[in-house]
């Protein structure tokens, strides 16, 4: 069985560090299908006994507003065509931005587990911050530092439970 947890959202919110922190713990197979469309990075790790692989999306961002809003379509196809579970991240230190909506409301429309996640929570006082998350509108989320791997283990925990 294959299960596929895709990592989304806009630019600079750690993404890929935190695919980075999912696959460290074995060799990673880390593989670069690139196309004309799209760009995307796997690996497989296991959490909890399960195995299962994770697609870094967004690689090559260049810029421009539109070629960002191209980006977060095709990561969100991405996730519709492939993934079991998308993890939707965001960045508390940038709080809301108008892609971190422009992703929600795709997302909205996604049958799927989606888990928001809220990044760059490195100390406890960045938790009162995350609360502004719930104005995206797609309920609780998980915070955590994908630098110090705080509050990964609750996430990987409730990603594994819904594959
Ligand atoms: P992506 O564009 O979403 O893949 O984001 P990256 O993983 O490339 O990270 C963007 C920037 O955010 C880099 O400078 C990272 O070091 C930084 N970053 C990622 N995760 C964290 C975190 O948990 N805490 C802090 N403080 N910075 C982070
Ligand atoms: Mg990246």
């Amino acid at each position: 069985m294959s299960c596929i947890v895709a990592i989304v959202g806009r630019p600079n919110v750690g993404k890929s560090t935190l695919f980075n922190r999912l696959v460290q713990r074995r060799e990673a197979i880390v593989d670069s299908v690139s196309g004309v469309t799209r760009d995307r990075h796997y690996g497989k790790t296991d959490w909890n006994g399960r195995e299962f692989s994770v697609i870094d999306t967004g690689g090559y961002v260049v810029g421009s507003d539109d070629v960002f809003e191209q980006e977060i379509d095709k990561q969100v196809e991405l996730a519709i065509d492939e993934a079991d579970v998308i993890v939707f991240v965001v960045d508390v230190e940038a709080g809301i931005t108008g892609l971190d909506n422009d992703v929600a409301t795709l997302l909205r429309k996604v049958e799927k587990p989606i888990f928001l996640t809220v990044n760059k929570v490195d100390s406890a006082g960045r938790e009162a911050d995350a609360v502004e998350f719930y104005g995206l509108g797609l309920g609780e989320y998980y915070s955590i530092s994908s630098i110090n791997g705080s509050g990964t283990g609750d996430l990987l925990d409730a990603v594994v439970k819904a594959l």
